[in-house]
């Protein structure tokens, strides 16, 4: 059985406390694409943790994780990551890790080319998390890139990196006037960061291959959501990978498998991070009581989040791109903080109502056309079912399922692990 849980907005819709909720049915966790750029915020009854590059299953012992081909890794920032949650009483080893041999490491340059692109483009920047992403899939795709597998064979990592490296200095001393990095450094941090990761990388394909023969329950677990898709998401301000469902068996190292669940997770409101259209954004004291109570701060940069009303339009796209079987409606909470609540129900562009997503200069034209649902003003933290909730909160949920066209089979209201109802 294989799982997809994966974005319908912008990312940030609360991915990782459902990855974490419904791991308990799986075997297998994969991650299959980004890297540290985005961050997944899990709180269950072992802390707060939060997962940059590790697969959310990792906080369940009995599942092994597996970060797929699809991964850009900056293997400091991994193995960072597995001492803190080590220090925090998670056992990770590699009888519990696997890292695809495939997956694309991403060095201090790539950090570096990203920061000073996004200097140069000044207000024209993308909003870059500045962790090296763009580059690095760039290198990936200019077959420039450096694999976890090479780190098993030094003498020839080093070979390749002599090459790609005088490429990458030319650009950063040549185009951006900054100063380049040596070879000796580099192999420095490719020796000090690769050593502790030797024992955790395998072939990921045999390894995913074999474990779906034998009938392990495997799920794909998704960084950002369908709008940062790099084909179908809002481009040039998307991600630099493929985000969506159907690439996860790619990604994951299992090209010949077809994925039986995609399980979408979508927010109860809209919020964006970074540059680009975000059609549905609110300002002043609306967006700021909205934020608060979300708490929209990027998980990965503390950056506040641009927040909104809920997005038909965009969400219904979304639904459509991650092909989702069922929805999970995430932090219905939040909306207790609000009196009428705005629901976004097509777009105008130049006097044209529009109810399919546009791209490019379309979008950036288009304005929120709205309809305002009863707000219910009161604390629904606590529901445990559909009947605890009031009439307007399950009046808006309906409005919902019926306008994406999409089953809504759970509803988060907190961020602890067993704050959710299921709908059926
Ligand atoms: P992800 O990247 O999709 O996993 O999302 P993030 O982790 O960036 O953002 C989700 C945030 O919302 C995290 O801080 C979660 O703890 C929190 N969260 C998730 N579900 C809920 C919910 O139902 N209610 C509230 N209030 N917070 C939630």
């Amino acid at each position: 059985m294989l799982t997809a849980i994966v974005g319908i907005n912008w990312g940030d819709e609360g991915k990782g406390r459902m990855v974490d909720l419904l791991s308990e049915e799986q075997d297998i966790v994969v991650r299959y694409q980004g890297g540290n750029n985005a961050g997944h915020t899990v709180i269950n009854n072992k802390g707060k943790f939060i997962l940059n590059l590790l697969p959310s299953g990792i906080l369940r012992p009995e599942v092994t994780c597996v970060m797929g081909n699809g991964m850009v890794i900056d293997i400091e920032h991994l193995v960072h990551e597995i001492e803190k949650l080590r220090e925090a009483g998670i056992a990770i080893s590699p009888a519990n890790l696997k890292i695809s041999d495939k997956a694309i490491i991403c060095p201090p340059y790539d950090v570096a080319c990203d920061k000073l692109e996004e200097a140069r483009l000044g207000d024209k920047k993308f909003g870059s998390t500045n962790r090296g992403i763009a580059p690095v899939y760039g290198d990936k795709y200019m077959k420039k890139g450096i694999r976890m597998g090479d780190l098993l064979h030094m003498d020839y990592l080093k070979e390749r990196l002599a090459n790609i490296l005088e490429y990458k200095n030319l650009t950063i001393t040549k185009i951006y006037n900054a100063p380049g990095y040596t070879m000796d450094d580099m192999i420095s941090w490719f020796e000090t960061y690769g050593a502790p990761l030797r024992d955790y990388i395998v072939d990921t394909t045999a390894f995913l291959d074999e474990a779906n023969k034998a009938g392990k329950r495997i799920m794909f677990e998704a960084q950002l959501g369908a709008l940062r898709d790099i084909d179908f998401g809002i481009y040039p301000y998307t991600s630099s990978s493929n985000v969506i469902a159907a690439y996860a068996p790619i990604g994951a190292g299992v090209p010949h498998l077809k994925i039986d669940r995609s399980l979408g997770i979508m927010k109860a409101y809209s919020t964006c991070v970074g540059e680009g259209p975000f059609t549905v954004e609110m300002f002043g004291e609306e967006a700021e009581t909205l934020r608060a109570a979300g708490g929209e701060y990027g998980a990965a940069t503390g950056r506040p989040r641009r927040v909104g009303g809920f997005d038909v339009v965009a969400s219904k796209y979304g639904v459509l791109c991650q092909g989702a079987d069922e929805l999970a409606l995430t932090k219905l909470d939040v909306l207790s903080c609000m009196d009428k609540i705005p629901v976004c129900v097509a777009y105008d562009i130049n006097g044209k109502k529009v109810d399919l997503f546009p791209s490019g200069e379309a979008l950036n034209q288009a304005k929120p056309v709205y309809e305002y649902l009863e707000g219910w003003q009161c604390d629904i933290s606590q529901a445990k079912k559909l009947e605890d909730l009031p009439k307007q909160a399950i009046d808006y949920i309906k409005f919902i399922e019926k306008a994406v066209n999409c089953p809504i089979r759970y509803v988060s209201v907190g961020p602890d692990r067993d704050a959710y109802l299921t709908m059926f």
